[in-house]
């Protein structure tokens, strides 16, 4: 059960068993001392209620014993602090990993739902929470019970009257936490999507740090995230003020209990049916044992408010991935696209499409704005499924292929190159993990790369600022040309640059694509007309749907859509020189 709740792998769900064992070890040691102590009194006390004689020799044993067991102790306390510990940050190791590993298999249209700081609480925070669950929570609760079951029943063969006074305060402190379980869920619900939304509005506010900035709107963008701060802290206090009132109230049922301990054992003493040993065990053991118990309610409480958390990791991890085959060999690289449809979420944004696209040649997609070309090429390499239809790459459906499998065939160059925080050299090997360095610099060299990376104060291990910060806008994309080279996948899918790039770099991009799709099967987005009018086949589309095909001569003498493009290009072009 606790493997289901907490979605351990079997290894942890194995080391949280041993450590809730050890647990109860230890606690169950922690009682020897105390034993000791008992038996330390009773010797103590003898020569008073009976007049015998100091017995030395056996407090000098029990001493010995004393020492023994807070050895004992002190052993078991080291193994149980390795076993809880170590294993929960084991465990939330490895559910950090395969949570990762999992989002990086699921399709992006899981993306598309889920806004990135959600996904960042999710495996941070709930695994932390899970952490916490695993380290304190569980083990202690279930030591707990179990020591606390144990030792009732020997004071009950002891002295069960007794037994019955000092554990009748348990069932209604219990009850008040029982009792107050939905309330505690709804503040702790409220709670956690209030700590949702910090985190989303501090996401956004960075996003947008740079537009903030120059437009100098730090007074009223930051509005929304000191909202959800102090919505967030308005949720902490009313959550523990919450929690905190049923634990105090349960605490204060239990520390009745020690009076009741004391009234019924003086009575039963000065009746004569108790004798003093037995009274002062009992006191003893009254302000000893409702420790563990209030430490099981508060747990219980938080544990309570934990699950929500768990639950969102489940569903995370139950969210389905992408399958396919991955030991593929394409016969060829035509692609071919049957009826397709497809939305990102409810509006249909590409339309019973029926295209084909012949390896070893250029393609063109072009299209007014929103037309669905990056669609049509995020579709190919399947990083999104379709809905209807199917798309065959090399014959073969591609749903029935791996992404990864798939991607091995397949290199992009996309306008927004993401760049790592890394060194040039390192953010080209990206094309092909283990390449050489003289492979790195060979493709670098073909994309136009050579140059100014040399000017770089550490040619190819200068160190690129977050995202890149220090290079062009033409030197990241040839950036990006050289990791397409360097991976040398027949299929290149090409977004082609609209920011004006200066003359000389534009110059420097044209030849490094030419060198990149030379003999490959190449799926270009050409916002520029005039770059694609070599293009083997141009892919005319409005709305989603195909409205024209064939080449460049063909299009103009239609006179459809791609002529009038054309024809505004031309012209706006023959304005600007
Ligand atoms: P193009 O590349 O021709 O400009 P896109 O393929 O980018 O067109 O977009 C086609 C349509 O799909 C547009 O209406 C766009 O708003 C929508 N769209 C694109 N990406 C997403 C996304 N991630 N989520 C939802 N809608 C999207």
């Amino acid at each position: 059960m606790l493997k289901k709740l907490l979605h351990l792998s079997d290894k942890g769900e194995k080391d949280l068993k041993r450590a809730i064992f050890v647990c109860v070890l230890a606690n169950i040691i922690l009682f020897l001392p105390f034993m000791v102590i008992m038996q330390a009194m009773q010797t103590i006390i003898a020569p008073l209620t009976m007049g015998t004689p100091l017995d030395t020799g056996r407090l000098w044993v029990l001493l010995v014993f004393g020492l023994l067991a807070a050895a004992l102790y002190f052993i078991v306390y080291s193994v149980e602090y390795d076993k809880t510990y170590t294993t929960a940050y084991k465990e939330s190791t490895n559910i950090r990993v395969e949570v990762a590993e999992h989002m990086r298999k699921l399709p992006l249209s899981f993306f598309n739902r889920k806004d990135l700081s959600e996904l960042t609480t999710n495996i941070m925070g709930d695994c932390a929470t899970i952490e916490q669950i695993m380290s304190h929570a569980v083990p202690q609760i279930a030591a707990n019970t179990i020591s606390i079951l144990i030792v009732s029943v020997l004071l009950a063969i002891y002295d069960w009257r007794m037994t019955l006074a000092l554990l009748f305060v348990l069932p209604i402190s219990i009850g008040v936490i029982y009792l107050s379980r939905r309330i505690q869920k709804k503040y702790g619900e409220r709670h956690v999507r209030a700590k949702l939304n910090v985190s989303k509005q501090i996401q956004e506010y960075l996003d947008g740090i740079k537009v903030v900035k120059a437009f100098g709107l730090s007074g009223e963008k930051s509005a929304a995230l000191k909202a959800a701060l102090k919505q967030m802290m308005k949720e902490a206090v009313a959550f523990e003020a919450i929690a905190g009132s049923f634990v105090t109230l349960s605490s204060i049922v239990l520390q009745v209990g020690i009076g009741v301990v004391i009234l019924i054992g003086v009575n039963l003493l000065t009746a004569g049916k108790l004798d003093v040993i037995k009274f002062l065990t009992f006191t003893m053991i009254s302000t000893r044992i409702y420790a563990p118990v209030l430490a099981i309610l508060t747990m219980l409480a938080e544990v309570m408010y934990l699950f929500t958390s768990t639950k969102r990791m489940q569903q995370l991890r139950e969210e389905p991935v992408m399958e396919g085959v991955t030991d593929i060999a394409l016969p060829n690289c035509n692609i071919e696209f049957k009826d397709v449809t497809f939305a990102y979420n409810d509006e249909d944004v590409i339309k019973n499409l029926s295209i084909s696209l012949r390896q070893n040649s250029v393609t063109a997609l072009v299209g007014p704005s929103g037309s669905g070309k990056s669609t049509v090429t995020r579709l190919i390499s399947r990083f999104w499924d379709v809905n209807k239809g199917e798309i065959l790459v090399g014959d073969k459906n591609i749903r029935d292929i791996d992404p990864e499998a798939l991607m091995k065939y397949m290199s992009f160059v996309f306008q927004d190159v993401v760049l790592f925080n890394d060194t040039v050299i390192n953010n080209i090997r990206i094309g092909k993990q283990g390449a050489t360095d003289e492979e790195v610099r060979t493709a670098a060299k073909i994309a136009r790369c050579d140059e100014f990376i040399n000017k770089m104060e550490k040619g190819y291990e200068t160190l690129i600022g977050e995202n890149g910060c220090t290079l062009s806008g033409g030197e990241r994309q040839r950036i990006s040309i050289a990791r397409a080279i360097l991976k040398d996948a027949p299929i290149v899918l090409l977004d082609e640059a609209t920011a004006s790039i200066d003359p000389e770099n534009e110059v420097l991009i044209q030849e490094a694509i030419s060198a990149l799709i030379k003999g490959r099967t190449v799926i270009v987005i050409a916002h520029r007309l005039r770059t694609v009018a070599g293009a083997n086949k141009i892919i005319v589309l409005q709305e989603g749907e195909l409205f024209e095909e064939g080449t460049h001569e063909e299009l103009l003498l239609k006179k459809g859509l791609y002529a009038k493009l054309w024809h505004i290009q031309q012209e706006s072009m023959g304005w600007s020189v």
